[in-house]
């Protein structure tokens, strides 16, 4: 993913792409000379927390410990932290394995308060004399946990929920029964998306049952369905119609808006539509106008031209006699995961101070002129209540590295064997030898350039077979020894010439995880998103290899290459050395990295690539003292589960096993006991994780 240059702008205006040359440089060697500098002290947790941005993009729920861990605060109070490490060890000793999503039921809950205190500041502020209403689309998570825990809380919060399809309809109402109780002014109800007559009716029954709930009118047919039900059933419903703007929205999903936009009613229709209830004496229904402009709304102009626009619909609708109470200003409230706070896609150049600020002023200024009284404010702000709710915790299995220091004896054993064999060894080798051996602080440049030229050289050489894979394979080792010299005479200097600049790159490691981007965060698959990511321990040494990440699906895709940073396109991660298990043991010791801000889209849009299914969820909380509990396990997917959901019978499948190794051990090509041991491994596999276990 390229950054778009020159089209960022932060908050106060300064282009950044405009500074950014220079700050990448001293940015990039920063990091390489934290790494190669001797003269620094003590690696602590501070400098990895400067390091990984966690201040920028944490704000204030994530921090990293004396211990040298990464902990969550879920009430940003400091004195109140949970050591992830630590839950990671916990889980361990009770059978759960990583990869685990950890959900803090206690930060949902901070969230929930910080965006209600954000209006209700603003409102009292402003003076603005309507209440304000945040209704939780369940679209964005609609894990059951985290929908109750939200319902819950949305009726001492006087927040409600949202539902854009038909499942969507009935997990809201069931989630409404439990939590709001009935009465019209409980908990509000909105519906968006398409609506045919059974969802209607249903909606309608909802009404005389006592629900709060406003279906929203996305098109003209399913106002005369509301209509219909509503007599049939003799209910006054509240109606609301979701306006096609001509403000256009902005980012990935600007055509949430627009005249184009897939949804809502041309102003024309709008109009149609109040004649339409007038005629059937509803006028009085039609309580509630919306619009939603887009997701991840960066750049706050694109909200405020908006709701500028709907409240003046809204004050014209008023004053033609509709009984509209009710303003809808959508979703979109964005989250800044890269930590820059400025209109880039990753990141939002407003607070929710702001954005609640933005709003109320908006909306009362429009209907101060039009001298219409301030409705109630609605937003459906789905990504910003739930994304810093989850955590993903994984571990390394294992890395594979361009290796600096080239193993010399073998490589001048390798060319003597050559030339016994009578051949020459290839002058590009030769080459490259020379390059190493000679490489200085005076040459670097020229050294880098006649490398790179031997190293084509050499590859074209192999391709046309003049070169055996031995020699091949002692020129890739010798370049890549030259690139890490380079790297590191440059350390030294405190400098990266332009040359150099995608060597960190080149030369950045593979760190493989234990996890599947496809299953836990298919945004950065399918849109380029970044997601902030850090080790969760180790964090007071000092990280001394830079790599990128790769997950065990067999998709060359399944990789993070792009990682957050406040001013440069950052693509590789400063990670710690991951060293081998002891004596003959295989495997490496535990190495955990953590990916944060997940709980917004990715579970539900995560899928089945490889039949890695679910990760396992762990629900924790905080008490007073600040100790941290589980307060619910969710297993992961089991490998049967998944074969089932592609219509796999396990029971046929272990028959057909069974079979063929009867056969097996009737022709004696394998023993009794190896049988029944693969029939064991084949059977505890069904019902284990689809991820990787010790
Ligand atoms: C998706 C959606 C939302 C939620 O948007 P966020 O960006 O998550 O706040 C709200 N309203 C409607 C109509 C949507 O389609």
């Amino acid at each position: 993913m390229i950054r778009p240059q020159g089209s960022f702008i932060n908050r106060d205006g300064v282009d950044r792409a405009a500074r950014s040359p220079e700050s990448q440089t001293v940015h990039e060697m920063a990091t390489i000379s934290a790494r190669t500098s001797f003269l620094h002290g003590q690696w602590t947790a501070s400098d990895s927390a400067q390091l990984y941005g966690i201040a920028d993009w944490g704000k204030g729920y994530v921090s990293f410990n004396a211990a040298g861990n990464a902990t969550v605060l879920p009430t940003k109070d400091p004195s109140k932290q949970i050591d992830l490490h630590e839950v990671v060890q916990g889980l361990k000793e009770r059978g759960v394995h990583t990869p685990v999503l950890l959900r803090f039921n206690d930060l949902l809950a901070h969230r929930l308060k910080e965006i209600r205190k954000a209006f209700d500041d603003a409102i009292a502020d402003q003076g603005y004399q309507g209440p304000y209403s945040c209704v939780y689309p369940i679209k964005v998570n609609q894990q059951r946990h985290i929908c109750e825990q939200i319902a819950s809380l949305a009726v001492d919060l006087n927040f409600g929920l949202e539902a854009g399809s038909k499942p969507e309809l009935l997990a809201v109402l069931g989630l409404s029964a439990v939590a709001g109780g009935p009465g019209v002014n409980g908990m509000p109800i909105i519906c968006n998306g398409f609506k045919d007559s059974e969802f209607i009716e249903t909606v309608t029954l909802a009404t005389k049952l006592g629900r709060n709930i406003i279906p929203v009118v996305e098109k003209f047919s399913e106002l005369e369905l509301v209509v219909k039900h509503a007599k049939a059933y003799n209910v006054r419903p509240k109606i609301g119609l979701r306006v096609k703007l001509s403000a256009r929205g902005a980012g990935r999903w600007e055509g949430s808006a627009g005249v184009r936009s897939k949804f809502g009613l041309f102003v024309s229709e709008v109009l149609k539509a109040v004649e339409y209830l007038k005629q059937h004496g509803m006028l009085d229904c039609l309580n509630l106008i919306h619009c939603h402009v887009g997701s991840q709304l960066y750049d706050i102009r694109v909200l405020k031209n908006a709701i500028n626009e709907l409240t003046h619909v809204y004050c014209e609708l008023h004053k033609m006699g509709a009984g509209l109470t009710m303003l809808d200003i959508g979703g979109g409230m964005g989250v800044d995961y890269d930590g820059s706070q400025s209109a880039w896609s990753s990141s939002i150049n407003y607070s929710v101070a702001e954005y609640a600020a933005d709003v109320v002023y908006r909306i009362k200024s429009v209907c101060d002129d039009a001298g219409v009284p301030h409705p109630m404010i609605l937003s459906e702000s789905g990504r910003a209540m739930v994304a810093y709710s989850s955590v993903l915790v994984m571990d390394v299995l294992g890395t594979s590295r361009f290796e600096s220091d080239p193993d010399m004896p073998a490589i001048e054993a390798a060319m003597k064997r050559e030339t016994e064999k009578g051949g020459d060894v290839p002058q590009p080798l030769k080459d490259l030898l020379d390059c190493y051996r000679n490489l200085g602080d005076r040459n670097t440049t020229e050294c880098f350039h006649d490398a790179t030229q031997a190293r084509d050289e050499a590859m074209s050489l192999f391709s046309l077979g003049y070169m055996s894979l031995e020699m091949r394979a002692a020129t890739e080792q010798l370049f890549w020894a030259i690139g890490h010299k380079i790297i590191a005479l440059c350390g030294r200097k405190g400098e990266l010439p332009e040359d150099f600049e995608a060597l960190p790159e080149l030369l950045s490691d593979i760190y493989f995880c234990n996890f599947s981007l496809f299953q836990s965060m298919p945004d950065s698959w399918a849109i380029d998103q970044l997601f902030p990511i850090c080790p969760i321990h180790r964090l007071n040494e000092q990280p001394t290899r830079r790599a990128i990440l790769a997950d065990i699906t067999c998709d060359s895709d399944g990789k993070i290459d792009h990682f957050v940073d406040k001013r440069v396109d950052k693509k590789c991660l400063e990670l710690h050395e991951v060293r081998d298990l002891p004596g003959e043991a295989a495997g490496v010791e535990p190495y955990y990295v953590g990916v944060f801000l997940l709980g917004a889209y990715q579970e539900i849009l995560g899928d089945l690539h490889n039949l890695l299914g679910d990760t396992h969820a762990v629900h924790l909380s905080i008490d007073e003292s600040g100790a941290w509990e589980i307060e619910e396990v969710i297993e992961g997917d089991t490998v049967e589960e998944v074969l089932k959901y592609v219509q796999y019978d396990p029971e046929d499948l272990k028959r057909a096993m069974r079979l063929d190794i009867e056969a097996a051990c009737r022709q004696g090509r394998i023993t009794l006991a190896e049988g029944k041991s693969l029939l064991k491994f084949y059977d505890d596999g069904l019902e284990g994780y689809t991820y990787l276990e010790e």
